[in-house]
C-alpha cells in the first residue's frame, strides 16, 4: 500500500460484519480462561492483551499504522510527546550516561534534557543544529549513548541533517533519535535517511484537530543493540525471568523493551479513546499536510514582502538557510509552520499578536486552524537569553502555524494586524 492508502487501511482490518470504523476498546482489562495462559502473557512467551497500560486493541491498531507509515518494525503510543522523548532515551540511557542533542529543539524537550534527565544522572551536550561532522564527533564522550534532533525544529524551522548525523552516530556505535513531529511521515520518513528511532508528539499534525495530547516512538529495527554499548539489551532482564531482548525479540528488541519495561513501570500510556481520536486525524493526514504546506508557502512569501517584517524562516523561500536541505528531506513541502520576526522586536511581536482576529493565540501548533505563539514569553520562557540565542530564537520571534482556512482570509488577518504594529 502507498502512504495515503495506509493512512486509511493499515492497522485495523474489519472481518465480515464487523465495525468499519476503528472500534474503541474502552476497557482496562481483558478476560482469560486459565491462570496458565495469563502466566505465559506475563512471561512474554505469548502475546495478547491483558491490561491497557501495556497494550489495548485500539491503541495497538494506531501503533501498527504509525510504524508502517514511518517504515519501522513497531511503535508505542505514549500519553504525550514529552513522554515519548523521555522513554526513547530512558530505554537506552541510565545514570552516568551521556547523549548529544541539537540545540534547536522544542522548549519542553530542552527542559526535559537539561533539567529533569540531569537530575536522573543523565548528561546532555547541546550542539549547533548545523554542526560539522568534526564538531559532532568532538561532542562524543566515552559514555555517549545517543544523538537527538528534530526533522524540522520547533520553533525555529531549522532542518536537521539526518543522514549526516546518522553517519557520525553510527560511526560511534550509537543510535540517532529523530523527533519527526512537524514533518510527519507524509513529508519525511527519517528512517529512510538512517535514523534508528523516530519520536512524535501526536498532539500536533497526526491528530491535527487539537483534540488529544499524545506521543509515539517508532523503532526502525535496524540498530545493532548487541554492539557492546547496550548491556540492558543483551543481558537477562530479571523482571521477566531472564528475557534477553536482542535474542528473544530480534529486530523489535528496542520497542519491546520500551513497552514491557518502561511502559509497565512508568505508565505513560495512551488511552483507547485518545488513540481513536489520533487515528481519526491520521486518516486524512496526507491531504491535510498538502494544504498546510501550500497555504504556508503562500503566507511565507507574503510575509517576506512586508516592510514591517524583518525576517522569515520557511525553507521554500529563496535564500532560506535550509532551502537546499528542504529539497532533499522535504521535497513535498515544509509543513504549515513559519517563524518570523518583526522590525521592532518583542514589542512589535506582542502588538501584532494582540491585533489578530481570525488567527488565534494558543499554546499549540500544527492545528487545522491557523494559530500563533510568541515562544520567548511562553513555550521557551524557561530558557535564558543565551540559551535562546544558542537555539536561534530571537526575543521577537513569532511562530505562525498556518491552517486550512482559505489562504486569502489568513493573509487578510495578517495584513490588518500588521497595520497596528
Ligand atoms: C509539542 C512537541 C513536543 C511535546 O509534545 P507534547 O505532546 O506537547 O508533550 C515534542 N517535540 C516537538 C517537536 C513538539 O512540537
Amino acid at each position: 500500500m502507498k502512504l495515503e492508502t495506509k493512512c486509511l487501511h493499515e492497522g485495523y482490518e474489519p472481518k465480515n460484519g464487523e465495525s468499519r470504523a476503528l472500534p474503541i476498546y474502552q476497557s482496562t482489562t481483558f478476560k482469560y480462561n486459565s491462570t496458565e495462559q495469563v502466566a505465559k502473557l506475563f512471561d512474554l512467551t505469548e502475546s495478547g492483551f491483558f491490561y491497557s497500560r501495556l497494550a489495548n486493541p485500539t491503541v495497538d491498531a494506531v501503533e501498527k499504522k504509525l510504524a508502517s507509515l514511518e517504515g519501522g518494525v513497531g511503535a508505542i503510543l505514549t500519553s504525550s510527546g514529552q513522554a515519548a522523548n523521555m522513554l526513547a532515551l530512558l530505554n537506552i540511557l541510565g545514570s552516568g550516561d551521556h547523549f548529544i542533542s541539537s540545540a534547536s529543539i522544542y522548549g519542553g524537550t530542552f527542559n526535559l534534557f537539561a533539567v529533569t534527565l540531569k537530575k536522573l544522572g543523565i548528561e546532555v551536550t547541546f550542539i549547533d543544529n548545523d554542526a560539522s561532522d568534526d564538531e559532532i564527533r568532538a561532542a562524543f564522550k566515552p559514555n555517549t549513548k545517543a544523538v537527538f534532533g528534530e526533522t524540522i525544529s520547533n520553533p525555529t524551522i531549522a532542518i536537521f541533517d539526518i543522514e549526516r548525523f546518522a553517519k557520525v552516530a553510527h560511526e560511534k556505535g550509537v543510535p540517532l533519535i529523530v523527533d519527526n513531529t512537524f514533518a510527519t511521515p507524509v513529508l519525511c520518513r527519517p528512517i529512510e535517511f538512517g535514523a534508528d528511532i523516530v519520536t512524535h508528539s501526536t498532539t500536533k499534525y497526526l491528530d491535527g484537530h487539537a483534540l488529544q495530547v499524545g506521543g509515539a516512538i517508532v523503532d526502525s529495527g535496524k540498530f545493532d543493540w548487541a554492539n557492546g554499548n547496550y548491556p540492558e539489551m543483551t543481558e537477562p532482564d530479571e523482571s521477566y525471568h531472564g528475557v534477553v531482548y536482542t535474542k528473544d525479540f530480534g529486530a523489535a528488541a528496542y520497542i519491546t523493551k520500551a513497552r514491557v519495561q518502561l511502559m509497565r513501570d512508568m505508565g505513560v500510556c495512551q488511552s483507547a479513546m485518545g488513540a481513536f481520536l489520533i487515528n481519526q486525524g491520521m486518516e486524512t493526514l496526507p491531504i491535510r499536510m498538502e494544504r498546510h504546506c501550500k497555504n504556508a508557502d503562500v503566507v511565507a512569501h507574503f510575509l517576506n514582502e512586508q516592510d514591517k517584517v524583518e525576517a522569515v524562516s520557511y525553507p521554500t523561500l529563496e535564500g532560506d538557510a535550509y532551502a537546499d536541505m528542504a529539497k532533499k528531506y522535504l521535497p513535498d513541502g515544509c509543513s504549515g509552520v513559519i517563524a518570523f520576526t518583526l522590525k521592532g522586536g518583542r514589542e512589535a511581536g506582542i502588538r501584532f499578536i494582540d491585533s489578530l482576529k481570525l488567527i488565534s493565540l494558543v499554546v499549540h501548533v500544527a492545528d487545522i486552524r491557523t494559530c500563533v505563539l510568541h515562544p520567548a514569553s511562553s513555550t521557551h520562557r524557561q530558557m535564558s537569553d543565551e540559551q535562546l540565542s544558542a537555539a536561534g530564537i530571537a526575543p521577537g520571534l513569532i511562530r505562525l502555524s498556518v491552517g486550512l482556512e482559505n489562504v486569502d482570509d489568513i493573509i487578510e488577518d495578517i495584513k490588518q494586524a500588521l497595520e497596528n504594529v
